[in-house]
């Protein structure tokens, strides 16, 4: 491809990208498609001569758009939102225009300086403590798993690195709410604790982990010759947006010389707003903390800001030095490639600045807010009827409720609820997903996309209990 091809497609997508951020609403929330559909339309053999970029952007509009669920769309209230931006999507532009590696300082100073400068900023505009420090991680998966590691070394001095994990004669142990998100269970599987050594306790009836049974399995474990290592406190958990206790989480770790990790991948966003700061209460007793901007801050996928008290032991856990990474100014400088998994690092920090930037503090905070106002709202509709249930409390934008006409099973519930969330996300105007809570079959109306309105949620209330009537009469 030349310059001018490239220019040409370059003004051409950016239309197309502004055209199709507008008017997303005309395509059905959900991909439609079957499995198969799509990878039987892409030819199995490589391409041997060039194609033209009018070929591949047709395909692209006629084969791949079919494919795509769009987490963009207005009516998106699946999971959790991954809602992108005008700003971040130039940033991301930028970043792939620039196609540099970010492994240490020198690879480019600036992706270094700049990611250190947003993420103070990040910290302090959730009223993080001062000392913490972050990086940027792809998902608070990875920011978990890297928790889990430092844990476990600080538990053992270090030496896991050294000698593994092999005939250790007090297990090391790690703690979590049973509404903790599966990526703890998938670290503490991968860090090698082994999925025996994850507790689970018992959450309370707000969905929060209650902090008496915890203080007795660590002493249970104590007793028995495990040694805890970890615990892991979940502010918005992902069924339900619980709320752990931190403060007294943070006492009991304190007590026991625990590392404590935050998982605040949805709900840390909300900390932007003082009035949503209560859930931090106790965040100074925090060794780490993981919060995703690329799902309620208006960053592209991928970017989940993970914040430390103590730099050293991340940096300990992880450092690789081998000759050919050495540079002059390693003993000046952070090299982000020691701060996690991977060696080499996209340019993140780009998108996240021009996000913060074209927004304002300001401009982020009425987005959450205007979400907390919606989310009201739907409580509100769904408290005034008869016909439907709240499930959880309403701690962010998160609307947990089912259908329950008070006179059937658990299990015709179930089925009802079933029926009701596959007639609804049919329609394709809207998509909700589902959880289980105490073992009740659960719809999620998770609030949280940039242009998700009033309107909207009025048209998805009044699509929902068009569907529930039906599955009522349908009984
Ligand atoms: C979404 C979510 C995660 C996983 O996020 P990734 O960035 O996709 O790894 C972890 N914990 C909670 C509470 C979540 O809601």
């Amino acid at each position: 491809m030349d310059k001018e091809t490239f220019k040409k497609y370059g003004y051409e997508f950016i239309d197309w990208v502004a055209d199709y951020l507008m008017e997303v609403e005309k395509y059905p929330v959900k991909s439609q498609v079957k499995p198969g559909e799509i990878k039987g339309k892409i030819p199995p053999e490589p391409p041997f001569r060039e194609e033209s970029m009018e070929e591949i952007f047709g395909d692209f509009k006629e084969i791949i758009l079919s494919g795509i669920t769009h987490w963009q769309h207005p009516c998106w209230y699946g999971y959790f939102p991954a809602n992108n931006s005008y700003p971040s999507i130039l940033g991301e532009l930028l970043s792939a225009g620039l196609g540099v590696q970010c492994m240490s300082w020198e690879t480019s100073p600036a992706a270094t300086e700049l990611e250190e400068a947003v993420l103070q900023w990040l910290r302090q505009m959730l009223g993080l403590p001062p000392g913490m420090v972050g990086v940027i991680q792809d998902t608070a998966s990875t920011a978990t798993l890297c928790a889990l590691l430092t844990a476990r070394e600080v538990a053992r001095d270090f030496k896991i690195n050294v000698e593994g994990f092999q005939g250790l004669k007090s297990p090391l142990t790690v703690y979590a709410s049973e509404e903790a998100h599966s990526s703890i269970e998938k670290g503490v599987k991968i860090a090698g604790y082994g999925k025996e050594n994850l507790r689970y306790i018992s959450a309370d009836e707000k969905f929060a982990l209650i902090p008496s049974l915890l203080e007795k399995a660590i002493t249970k474990d104590k007793g028995r010759g495990f040694q805890p290592a970890c615990a892991v406190a979940s502010l918005g958990t992902t069924s339900s947006a619980g709320i752990d206790p931190l403060e007294s989480m943070a006492e009991i770790c304190r007590r026991h010389g625990m590392w404590l990790h935050v998982d605040a991948a949805y709900g840390g966003s909300a900390a932007i707003l003082e009035e949503k700061r209560d859930m931090l209460r106790g965040i100074e007793g925090v060794d780490s903390f993981v919060f995703n901007p690329h799902k309620w801050l208006l960053t592209n996928f991928d970017c989940s800001a993970y914040f430390v008290k103590d730099p050293k032991l991340l940096i300990r856990t992880m450092e690789m030095s081998p000759e050919y990474l050495k540079t002059a100014s390693d003993a000046q400088v952070n090299n982000y490639r020691d701060w996690g998994i991977q060696l080499g690092r996209r340019f993140r920090a780009l998108k996240l600045w021009f996000v913060l930037r074209s927004y304002g503090v300001e401009g982020l905070q009425e987005m959450i807010r205007e979400h907390f106002r919606l989310a009201g709202l739907f409580l509100e509709w769904v408290e005034g009827e008869d016909i439907f249930e709240l499930m959880a409390p309403v701690n962010f934008s998160l609307v947990c409720f089912r259908l329950n006409d008070g006179k059937s099973s658990p299990e015709e519930l179930e089925g009802m609820n079933r029926e009701l969330l596959e007639e609804i996300n049919a329609t394709g105007r809207v998509f909700l997903t589902h959880t289980s809570l105490k073992g009740k079959y659960t719809l999620r109306m998770s609030i949280g996309q940039r242009t998700t309105g009033e309107k909207h949620l009025r048209q998805a209330w009044g699509l929902i209990k068009e569907k529930a009537r039906k599955v009522l009469e349908g009984r």
